[in-house]
């Protein structure tokens, strides 16, 4: 039979279930049977390409020619030991690219792992009620509820629709809004049928029940999925400027690396001898660990943020939340609790405030309504574990009218308008007893334009202006207590009369106010934002007043203050200059914002140039979410529709957690920072060797092979260590950095180029000249490569270049502040890595193999003691800048 030919009666009957849905005894036993609801993921990548692109970025490149020279001069000129060089450099390239390959495979899977943290949930009748299970298990012959926003998990045929409309542009790359029935449909494929909900399509409005009928890669999803999957990365400003940072780098080692060429050649070396000096200072020049660090801190900063509840979908994403200067933030849920109770009424009966205890719904009609309009006027469901599944503002107005004794039974939903963010209200209509009823409930902006009339004691009176003014008057004094508002009306229509298109002539009963209380710890982290210079933007659907009153209790309108709120209406008004004027406040306030303006505000931010993270939860925010540079989705409250279409989750929805994770985000950027600086410094210590040796005409002091030893042995784990260095302290009280920021500014060049690395390129080079002289060696006088005086002189300005990177691991990690200022501690993997460094330097000076390969000779004491001047030089003479920097150049540092 075919699913959308067929009624739906019969599409349930010949699926083996009814509208109540299996039992969970049959579902098991279905899943058992069926496998998993789930389609297998494609990777994005064979991994043998992605290989390949590790050992072919621009360093390697860079590399691979050295070696390469290395090998034709080893077959011209044999003997230089050019072969051994060769080999090592592409052992180099193989171990970096293996390292690299290993990190983003890693950080791959952190991701993934993340991922997993927030299965897609999905609403499944289970006998008695509703239950929320895991998509994964879902089989056909479920009965699932779906509404707005929406991903639809598995190939369903509908058996009831109120107003909706989905998406199918996942599947069919049409964004067109589709409406969607119960109703047979005599299309010719399953695509174009009318009833056929099919998974990774969205909900885009209304809501529905609908059976499933196909799950897994039985899907058209899972049919297509290779073509479905895939998607774009994203490249963040970091990942940019690290590429131009590698080109400048590459760039600037390739012309030395020329030029050392030139000037060996100059002095009288051979051809093949003076390109070893090239590839010496190629080599001395590639920071070869750059990448997978890079990687690697973005990774930690991403497993760091999970902890601190935010799930990063992009790496990149990590980084540029350090970068933000504007949150755009939505009220409820995300400042507040949503954790909804009702506070207080003001009935249409007394025209006066009442407590929800003083409802009397047998006695008085007016009551009645009210209580009925609260229970049936919703979307929530019974849950199967007992309580109410759905929005918190419609379970706290169900536990409301339950509680003051409303009946509920025997009256059937017949259908509804349902909520949406720009009507900001909704109606359901009602066979009753004593005729057919429409319920509307929604802001009372929106509803009570629409009554005409007022229900008091049994008695339906016009609504005059007089009374309107009251009870604006009432809204107004509710509102300005932070209080959240709902108008609730109704209208008798003809028996057995159809919804109207839009509710008209509607009979006032009464507003609920409800009590959202802002969230613990949002004071706290709004202070931290406005002190890190960021600016926060309220948007909400909510009422004004009630939002300047949450934002006074949270510290983002001041005590005596009266901000300036643009609603959305006014909003429809201003012009572009007008609006970025009004951004300009500190803390603008937008309200009763349609559910399109977000975007607006959004675009306006970033044209001024901000880095602007946004929050969202419902469909309409989707693109608002995209446009940001940083769209954050709620993990509790988010549409799957909102959280495809961000960039990080809040898996608390918690405002805390965003400012937490920018705090993160720019510990990211400085421990690149860090990194770079330690890295570079020895750049320099392996470079003046042969500036040296070209100027002076004394032998080599550092070999190239003895290069590789700093760069890619003893460099690689403290350097990783300052990629995972914590936030530090002073990191939010800085203004958040500009976009035109360098990560390589002439200020780190300056600092590790011309400051830092001069201290231990002067610590190596004397270790080296000591050890010469004292093994009686007098200026002028030749050495040959294998003499032992000549093997220990160099190893000591190895030793001397190693000890003073040990030391300035301890400087690198941080710019400003004195090593001594504060307690806090390094963090573990420095020590690990020093202790790395320490082993590995002591097996190539002490041991045979060790020696072999390097180049090296054991070496007495007095030549390791001669680097701790330099140590302490190098210690004092930054401690002395830093201090300089501190005083002098206090801001903007
Ligand atoms: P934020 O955008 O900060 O999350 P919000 O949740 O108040 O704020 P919307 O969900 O757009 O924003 O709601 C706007 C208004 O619509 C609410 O203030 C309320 O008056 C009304 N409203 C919200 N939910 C419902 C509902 N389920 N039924 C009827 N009216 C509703």
């Amino acid at each position: 039979m075919n699913v959308y030919r067929a009624t739906a009666d019969e599409v349930l009957a010949s699926l083996g279930t009814s509208r109540a849905g299996l039992s969970s005894k049959e579902a098991a036993r279905r899943l058992a049977e069926y496998g998993p609801n789930a389609v297998e993921r494609v990777r994005g990548k064979p991994l043998h390409k992605r290989a390949l692109e590790t050992l072919t970025h621009l360093f390697a490149l860079l590399l691979w020619f050295a070696a390469a020279i290395a090998f034709v001069a080893h077959l011209i000129e044999p003997g230089l030991g050019m072969a051994t060089l060769g080999y090592a450099i592409v052992g180099v390239i193989l171990v970096n690219g293996l390292f690299a390959f290993w990190q983003e495979f890693r950080a791959e899977r952190t991701l993934s792992e993340l991922a997993k943290l927030l299965p897609a949930q999905v609403k499944v009748m289970r006998g008695e009620g509703v239950a929320t299970v895991p998509a994964e298990e879902l089989v056909p012959g479920d009965v699932i509820v779906v509404g707005q926003g929406d991903r639809v998990p598995a190939d369903c045929r509908l058996i009831e629709a109120f107003a909706l409309r989905i998406s199918n542009a996942t599947l069919t790359g049409e964004a067109m809004p589709l409406g969607r029935s119960a109703a047979p449909s005599d299309a010719s494929d399953v695509l174009r049928s009318t009833n056929a909900l099919l998974a990774g399509t969205s909900v885009l409005a209304g809501d529905g029940v609908a059976v499933v009928f196909a799950t897994g890669s039985h899907t058209e999803f899972g049919k297509i999925a290779r073509l479905a999957q895939g998607g774009t990365e994203d490249r963040s400003p970091l990942l940019e400027e690290v590429d131009s940072v590698s080109r400048v780098i590459a760039v600037l080692a390739f012309g030395l690396g020329l030029a050392f060429f030139g000037i060996g050649f100059e002095a009288g070396l051979s051809v093949w001898q003076a390109s070893m000096f090239g590839i010496g200072t190629i080599v001395a020049n590639v920071p070869e660990g750059l990448l997978p660090t890079i990687t690697l801190t973005l990774a930690m900063g991403a497993r760091r943020m999970a902890r601190r509840k935010v799930l990063v979908r992009h790496l990149p994403a990590t980084e540029t939340l350090g970068a933000v200067t504007v949150i755009c933030t939505d009220k409820t849920g995300t400042l507040t609790e949503n954790r909804m109770a009702v506070r207080e009424l003001f009935l249409s009966r007394t025209l006066a405030a009442a407590h929800p205890a003083d409802l009397q719904p047998e006695q008085y009609t007016a009551d009645r309504l009210l209580c009925e309009v609260s229970r049936r006027c919703q979307t929530v469901q019974w849950a199967t574990d007992g309580g109410w599944l759905g929005d918190p503002m419609e379970v706290a107005l169900v536990e409301m009218a339950e509680r003051t004794g409303s009946a509920s039974a025997g009256i059937s939903l017949v259908s509804e308008i349902p909520f949406d963010a720009d009507r900001k209200r909704m109606s359901t209509l009602h066979e009753m007893a004593d005729g057919t009823f429409m319920y509307t409930k929604g802001a009372p902006e929106t509803v009570l334009p629409l009554c005409t009339h007022l229900e008091a004691n049994g008695r339906v009176a016009p609504l005059t202006r007089n009374l309107r003014q009251r009870l604006k008057e009432a809204e107004e004094a509710l509102a300005k207590r932070g209080l959240r508002l709902l108008a609730l009306a109704y209208r008798r229509l003809p028996a057995e009369a159809p919804l109207p298109t839009n509710e008209a002539s509607l009979v006032f009963l009464g507003l609920v106010a409800f009590e959202d209380p802002p969230r613990k710890g949002v004071a706290e982290a709004v202070r931290s934002a406005l002190q890190a210079g960021i600016k926060i933007v309220t948007a909400t659907g909510d009422h004004p007043d009630t939002t300047i009153a949450i934002g006074r209790q949270i510290g983002l309108v001041g005590e005596e203050e009266i901000p300036q709120v643009v609603t959305g209406e006014r909003l429809l008004h201003l012009s572009e200059s007008q609006l970025w004027t009004a951004l300009d406040a500190p803390c603008p306030i937008f309200a009763r914002l349609a559910a399109d303006q977000k975007l607006r505000i959004v675009r306006a931010l970033r044209a001024k140039g901000h880095v602007t993270a946004v929050t969202g939860d419902g469909v309409n925010d989707a693109p608002a979410l995209k446009e940001a540079d940083i769209g954050i989705a709620m993990g509790r409250t988010g549409s799957d529709v909102a959280r495809e279409a961000a960039d990080m989750i809040l898996v608390d929805d918690n405002f805390v957690s965003i400012v937490d994770a920018i705090e993160e985000g720019r510990a990211v950027f400085d421990n690149v920072r860090k990194f770079l600086t330690y890295v570079l410094t020895s750049n320099i210590a392996e470079f003046v060797p042969y500036l040296a040796f070209v100027l002076f005409g004394i032998p080599l002091p550092l070999t190239v092979i003895q290069i590789l030893a700093v760069d890619l042995g003893t460099d690689l784990v403290p350097a990783l260590a300052l990629g995972a260095e914590k936030p530090c302290a002073d990191v939010m009280q800085r203004p958040p950095r500009s976009r035109a920021e360098l990560l390589l500014d002439h200020r780190l060049l300056l600092r590790a180029y011309g400051f830092l690395g001069l201290f231990e390129a002067a610590a190596g080079m004397a270790a080296f000249s000591f050890v010469l002289l004292q093994g009686g060696w007098s200026f002028g006088e030749r050495l040959t490569a294998d003499a032992h005086l000549y093997l220990q002189a160099t190893t000591a300005c190895l030793v001397a270049i190693v000890l003073l990177q040990v030391v300035n691991v301890f400087l690198c990690r941080d710019e400003r502040t004195s090593l001594f200022s504060r307690a806090r501690l390094a963090n573990p993997l420095i020590f690990v890595g020093i202790a790395f460094e320490f082993a590995m330097i002591l097996a190539v000076v002490y041991t045979q193999p060790g020696n072999v390969l390097f180049g090296t000779a054991p070496l007495g004491w007095q030549a390791w003691l001669s680097a701790g001047p330099f140590a302490a030089a190098m210690l004092a003479g930054e401690e002395m800048r830093k201090w300089i920097v501190r005083v002098y150049f206090a801001r903007g540092q």
